[in-house]
């Protein structure tokens, strides 16, 4: 069975679903293809006992590490993608994020689109996905207008001590934050149930409610959904150049869609999963891959959660992830390396904690979170060929990480522990998942203007394949310091204009619609209505 449609596009996250938003208006017939399902609202979308314990959630897909041990990822299938259980914490790179930054060890490399290129980008996005924050206060950001909304304002307990941070000379600032109407009727509650938890009341900004819904409304029956759709293979026609079908498997059968434009969005690790598996006899080593970078480079963050814990001190507030500290972002205290962020984090619960050491009773654990005050600590690491993203002889995604750069990333642990005990917490316990981290997944077909050495180019295009694009976290050709989110999103609408405006021309009030290659080729495709 083939189906024919003007763009599939593979995965709704960050990527996938902004893009669909984005491309609704068009006259384009859109199929969007998620492996995954709705996540349901239910009154498990804020238990912390279904969600960490039971891991009502997460895939259970199981991948190997880079020593071959099988390991369930942290990861979500489902409409909306990893976004459903984000932070929404919504960050724009700072301008030398673009540039090549020379970090304590190696070189971040520099991207192929400066700053203000993509600010129109992150100024829609954050319309978007409704950011609240305040500018003018972080003095890593870049130069800025208002934020679309105002920030959410500290609890008693955060605004004290915000107001310590800034007695030590420090520069705490609103965290940017994408949720939607705090305190009205219908909107968010400011619960101690956000990051890793799926919004009950689709207050959170994620790809499911901003994105992929009202693509589905705004394209007036052109955009169709497939849930529990996962795409297998992408196959090519006889010159290798062009992607002809996606082989989507779907109720235990294979379908065959074929569209004149393909865009993966499946995030960093199963987009290159998806394009090794696509290897063919014109790409022997998988798809789009003369580079030889398909699935090389992954990223994901040098990132340790820490609380400081006082014993006689009962921490009161619920909505906590209103505030972080990028003072030692470009350059650390005692080096002049950079060394990252600082941010509140929600509220940890028990049985969060117990998953850490699980022998001790959960009532202990309660007792000691209402107690701890939580951030993340996160620098960057740096692009190496050897972490990379494999598929193993049975199928399996494999993971071979080995994060770096951990000498920046221990001394902003230890400089945060030091703050930590001047806000007055006597204890300071951290955390961090390590090797098989793949939370804020990045990297694995960057892109850039030389196809020596990148997969993409600067409009997320494959350079080897001339309908294919890739849109997600995999394009990063460094990791930064701040949350992904808002960078995937904004580049998100920036091919979108692309597409509309080069590859996708419509004509007029007809039935038929010109992809204009710009220069490169022209071809007719019938649109089926
Ligand atoms: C708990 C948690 C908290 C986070 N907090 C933040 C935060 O506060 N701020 C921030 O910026 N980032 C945060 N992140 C990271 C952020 O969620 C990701 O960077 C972002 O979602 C990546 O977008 P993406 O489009 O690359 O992939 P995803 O959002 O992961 O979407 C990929 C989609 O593709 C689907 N898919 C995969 N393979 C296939 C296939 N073969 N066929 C069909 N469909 C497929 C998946 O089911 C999924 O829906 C967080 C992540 C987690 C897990
Ligand atoms: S109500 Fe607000 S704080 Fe709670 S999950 Fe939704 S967006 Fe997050």
């Amino acid at each position: 069975m083939t189906q024919h449609y003007d763009i599939i596009i593979i995965g709704t996250g960050a990527g996938g679903g902004t893009l669909a938003r984005a491309l609704a208006g068009s006259s384009a017939r859109i199929l969007l293809v998620e492996r995954g399902d709705f996540v349901p609202q239910e009154a498990e979308n804020w238990d912390p006992e279904a969600v960490w314990k039971h891991l009502r959630y997460q895939t259970q897909e199981l991948w190997l590490d880079r020593n071959g041990e099988a390991f369930r990822p942290y990861t979500h299938y489902n409409v909306g993608g990893n976004t459903k259980f984000w932070g929404a914490v919504l960050y724009r790179l700072r301008r030398e994020d673009f540039q090549a930054v020379e970090h304590m060890e190696g070189l971040s490399p520099g991207w192929p689109v400066d700053y203000d290129t993509l600010e129109p980008y992150y100024d829609r996005a954050e319309h978007l996905y409704a950011v609240r924050g305040q500018h003018g206060i972080d003095p890593t950001e870049p130069a800025r207008g208002p934020f679309p909304n105002e920030n959410v304002p500290h609890s008693e307990g955060m605004e004290e001590i915000v107001g310590r941070l800034r007695g030590m000379g420090l520069h705490p600032a609103p965290l940017p934050l994408g949720i939607q109407r705090p305190g009205e009727t219908d909107g968010c509650v400011l619960c101690n149930t956000c990051n890793s938890f799926a919004c009950r009341v689709h207050a959170k900004s994620e790809a499911d409610v901003v994105g992929v819904r009202p693509a589905m409304r705004d394209g007036n029956g052109r955009v169709q959904l497939w849930t529990n759709a996962c795409a297998r293979r992408l196959l090519t026609d006889a010159s290798g150049r062009r992607i002809v079908a996606a082989e989507i498997e779907r109720a235990g059968r294979v379908v065959r869609v074929e569209a004149p434009i393909v865009i993966v969005a499946a995030g960093a690790i199963n987009s290159a999963a998806l394009l090794l598996r696509s290897a063919s006899d014109k790409h022997p080593n998988g798809l789009a891959n003369s580079s030889g970078l398909v699935g090389k480079r992954y990223m994901a963050h040098l990132a340790t959660m820490m609380q400081g814990f006082h014993p006689l001190k009962r921490n009161s507030t619920v909505f906590q992830k209103t505030v972080a500290v990028n003072d030692y972002y470009l350059r650390g205290p005692k080096t002049k390396y950079p060394l990252g962020s600082i941010q509140s984090q929600g509220r940890t619960h028990g049985v969060m904690a117990q998953t850490v050491v699980p022998w001790i009773p959960v009532r202990a654990y309660d007792w000691w979170v209402a107690r701890g005050v939580d951030w993340l600590v996160m620098s960057e690491d740096l692009p190496s060929e050897s972490n990379r993203v494999t598929v193993a002889p049975d199928g399996r995604i494999q993971l071979h990480y080995m994060p770096n750069n951990l000498r920046a990333h221990r001394l902003l642990v230890k400089e945060t522990k030091r703050i930590l005990r001047r806000l007055g917490f006597p204890f300071i316990v951290k955390h961090s998942h390590g090797a098989r981290n793949t939370t804020h997944q990045c990297g694995t077909l960057v892109f850039g203007t030389d196809p020596a050495t990148s997969v993409l180019d600067p409009f997320c295009r494959a350079h080897d394949i001339e309908n294919l694009f890739v849109v997600d976290a995999s394009f990063f050709p460094s990791s930064a310091a701040v949350n992904p989110g808002l960078t995937i999103i904004a580049q998100a609408l920036r091919v979108a204009d692309h597409i509309k405006s080069v590859e996708l021309r419509i004509g007029q009030g007809a039935s038929a619609a010109t992809l204009d290659r710009a220069g490169r080729d022209s071809r007719r495709m019938e649109i089926t209505t």
